[in-house]
């Protein structure tokens, strides 16, 4: 994977204009930005170019208007926010086209920062219309792209600009792409993956390509339970999916072909009702487990979770995506808790490098109050995904 990065940008950038798409799709309510992590992670990059005496022009999506100006999804009140955050003037041009955007662009000197109108408020955009990203492309001379969270998408500005001007990874998007290179592209091994959550159904694609690219992979969550129960075991009321047997068979057998070892729970925490703090059994899993019609497993029990942790101490490399059990409600959420303070425990010690992802992995860890502990998390739920079942993201290849 090579790519340029702001270290390759030409000696005479200043006065020069930067187009740079970054990834404004913050949380917002009543008007105002509820977090503003996504305003801080691209900081160091705007911060730099305008340090350079670039015209830094920046592009964001926002929300979904499906190419029409829609009121709510206006980018304007994250300029604001973004203001707080650089303590830089942001200035607004509130459309990312035309004369408007033209002019926006004419006054600016260098160093300074504008923000443009959310790119999906036209259709050229997400059909990454040639058209579109020519009128995109005439007020910069550069481009860089610093949104990790949207190259799993070829838009206009995410793809179709690399093409027109000379393209640069900004320092979010390197820091991500370097990050994930260690942990799949390039790993220590042994290499080993958690793989947890709801369903097979919607994790097939990773879980083929994982199987024949790491050695040890661990299944949790309801997906565990298709597993057990395609191995023979009958799952009561348990989260599983009967039709996906043979998949996660096949998925077994290509595993052990690959010479993948697959681990599943060994015992999980077993209840008859789906609520916080209900009674539940440890119970033992394997291929004659029988629960009954009413019982469910709801986490992996306390003997997965020692052999999961074992299995952690002889990698030297994770990657993690989805929970162990329905961690947002206790004792559900032990599993998932234990196992990622032991991961965390182990990176700290310099003994595993982990990198972890996807929406519901980030705020799980969260929970157990160790995302500063691993050593890289994404907050990419799609592209990291697509990384994961080894796709190529458009975004990063047209950087190339
Ligand atoms: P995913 O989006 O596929 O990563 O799935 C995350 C969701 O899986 C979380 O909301 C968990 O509550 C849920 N989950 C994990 N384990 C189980 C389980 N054993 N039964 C039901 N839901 C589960």
């Amino acid at each position: 994977m090579t790519f340029k990065t702001l270290d390759d940008l030409p000696e005479d950038i200043a006065g020069k204009r930067a187009l740079v798409r970054v990834d404004l799709n913050v949380p917002m309510a009543d008007g105002l930005v509820t977090d503003k992590t996504r305003l801080t992670r691209i900081a160091p990059t705007i911060e730099e170019l305008s340090a350079k005496g670039a015209k830094v022009i920046l592009l964001a999506h926002f929300g979904r208007p499906k190419g029409k100006e829609v009121e709510e999804m206006s980018l304007r009140p994250v300029a604001l926010a973004l203001e707080e955050v650089l303590d830089h003037r942001v200035d607004f041009g509130s459309n990312c086209i035309g004369d408007i955007a033209l002019k926006e662009v004419e006054e600016m000197a260098s160093g300074d920062v504008v923000l443009l109108e959310n790119t999906r408020f036209h259709a050229g955009e997400e059909n990454n219309d040639p058209e579109f990203t020519k009128q995109l492309a005439i007020n910069g001379d550069i481009y860089v792209n610093d949104a990790f969270s949207a190259a799993h998408r070829a838009h206009a500005s995410t793809e179709g600009l690399a093409h027109l001007l000379p393209a640069y990874a900004g320092r979010t998007m390197q820091a991500e792409l370097e990050a994930l290179n260690s942990a799949l592209g390039n790993p220590t091994r042994p290499l080993g993956a958690v793989v947890g959550g709801a369903k097979v159904s919607t994790k097939i694609d990773l879980l083929e390509n994982l199987v024949s690219k790491i050695d040890v992979l661990i299944i949790g969550g309801g997906m565990a339970n298709t597993f057990i129960a395609a191995n023979g075991a009958q799952m009561g009321a348990s989260l599983q999916e009967a039709d996906m047997h043979d998949k996660a068979r096949a998925i077994m057998a290509e595993a052990a072909k690959n010479d993948c070892r697959i681990i599943l729970p060994i015992d999980g925490r077993v209840t008859t009702e789906f609520a916080a703090n209900a009674p539940v059994e440890i119970v033992d899993f394997d291929e004659n487990t029988k629960l009954r019609d009413e019982q469910m497993s709801l986490d992996a029990g306390d003997k997965a979770i020692k052999n999961v942790i074992a299995e952690f101490e002889q990698l030297n490399t994770l990657i993690w995506n989805g929970p162990f059990g329905v961690f947002e409600m206790p004792p559900f959420d032990t599993a998932t808790m234990a196992t990622a303070k032991a991961a965390a425990e182990l990176t700290k010690t310099g003994r595993l490098v982990s990198v972890a992802g996807g929406g519901d992995t980030v705020s799980a860890l969260n929970q157990a109050g160790v995302a500063d502990d691993f050593t890289y998390i994404s907050t990419a739920g799609g592209a990291f995904l697509e990384w994961m079942e080894g796709k190529e993201l458009p975004g990063v290849k047209a950087l190339g």
